[in-house]
């Protein structure tokens, strides 16, 4: 019998079982059209129903208002490091940023290449281990930068910044609708898709256009957001595959009972986890409490010697993705959205297994 597999990969990620089954009927006969949905062209009526449906859902699911565009691009959050500055910072103006991690530093580097940075709060000093308590923003700043969940670090904004008094621009790649957040009160959110949202390949963007054309420097058409909104994503072909998961995981998450009810299921994973967590002098977590990521708990062994013996029996019995990232070592538990109570269930007791042995 086949082991049942717990995916707490880091991303890609586990997506809800009927997407992948929605998903690749697709990919045979596309709503019964006797054509796959990677061989239809993108300006077809039903791949315009998609894409509609997609942006559709994000407004719902998200409570969005009608300054907020809704857009599917290409390129991964990565290319939204440098295409944010491009949109939002003149040369001789300051951005402001926080220091949380390696995905908050990736950030930095790029928005450097087009204005200043200032750092308006950061945890390097701690190790990244803790989010920003105080934030000094200097009120001429384009914007002030966020990074809602540090993927590698474990952490997780719980008090959003909305009063920082300039516009908010969040990187939600690691906890895109995974919790009910005052998403009008940002300027720009992105997010790649693969962790919460669908498969790798897509960025979802959310844009006040209230804030774009307000920088001197003549911008590429492709990094342009204008030109996305008034193309309405569909500037050149866009990741139509990606886009249907996206779109299909949205509809679940709809179903579900959206925000709200997938928030509640989110803090009792982690609740369990954690919990577990600190119960067990066998492991560590080194996230300060209030900081701790819903999304991805990371933790490490008291003993570093018995790391390899968790690591390899947690393999056998179907734990997936748990190892911590290579920049970090130790472990990391990935639970988002699809991920289900069970899983945690079955891993919280693995761990409970392992420590009474070694107790
Ligand atoms: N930001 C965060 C918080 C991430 O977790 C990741 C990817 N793990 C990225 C940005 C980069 O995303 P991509 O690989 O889609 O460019």
């Amino acid at each position: 019998m086949a082991t049942i597999m717990h995916n707490f990969n880091s991303g890609p990620s586990i997506l809800p079982k009927t997407v992948f089954e929605q998903a690749s009927q697709a990919v045979l006969n596309f709503n019964n059209s006797g054509l796959s949905i990677l061989e239809i062209g993108h300006r077809t009526p039903e791949f315009q129903a998609v894409l509609d449906e997609a942006i559709g859902l994000v407004k719902e699911l998200m409570q969005l208002n009608e300054d907020q565009e809704v857009l599917f691009l290409h390129g991964g959050a990565t290319t939204q490091f440098m295409q944010v500055p491009m949109n939002l910072l003149n040369d001789t103006d300051i951005a402001a940023y926080t220091e949380t991690g390696t995905w908050a530093g990736k950030a930095i580097k790029e928005a450097k290449l087009f204005g200043h940075v200032e750092i308006a709060g950061s945890t390097k000093a701690e190790n990244y281990t803790a989010i920003p308590k105080k934030l000094q923003v200097s009120p001429t700043a384009s914007y002030l930068h966020i990074t809602t969940n540090e993927t590698i670090a474990g952490t997780q904004w719980h008090n959003i910044p909305y009063d920082c008094g300039v516009p908010l621009v969040a990187d939600m790649s690691s906890d895109i609708l995974s919790r009910q957040l005052d998403f009008n009160k940002f300027g720009i959110i992105y997010a790649g898709a693969q962790k919460n949202m669908g498969a790798a390949g897509v960025n979802l963007v959310v844009v006040n256009k209230n804030l774009l054309g307000k920088v001197d420097r003549t911008i590429p058409s492709i990094l342009d957001y204008r030109n996305h909104i008034a193309e309405g994503s569909m500037l050149n072909t866009p990741p139509v595959f990606a886009i249907y998961v996206a779109m299909l995981t949205l509809r679940w998450l709809k179903q579900e009972g959206g925000l709200p009810v997938i928030e509640k299921r989110n803090q009792e994973k982690a609740s369990l986890f954690y919990n577990t967590l600190d119960s067990l002098p066998v492991f560590k977590g080194p996230v300060a409490k209030e900081d701790r990521s819903m999304m991805n708990a990371v933790f490490v062994m008291e003993d570093a010697a018995l790391e390899k013996e968790f690591a390899t029996q947690a393999a056998q019995q179907g734990f997936y993705g748990i190892k911590g990232h290579r920049s970090v070592g130790g472990f990391r538990a990935s639970m988002y959205n699809a991920l289900p109570l069970e899983s945690v269930q079955a891993l919280t007791q693995f761990m409970t297994d392992f420590a009474t042995k070694k107790g």
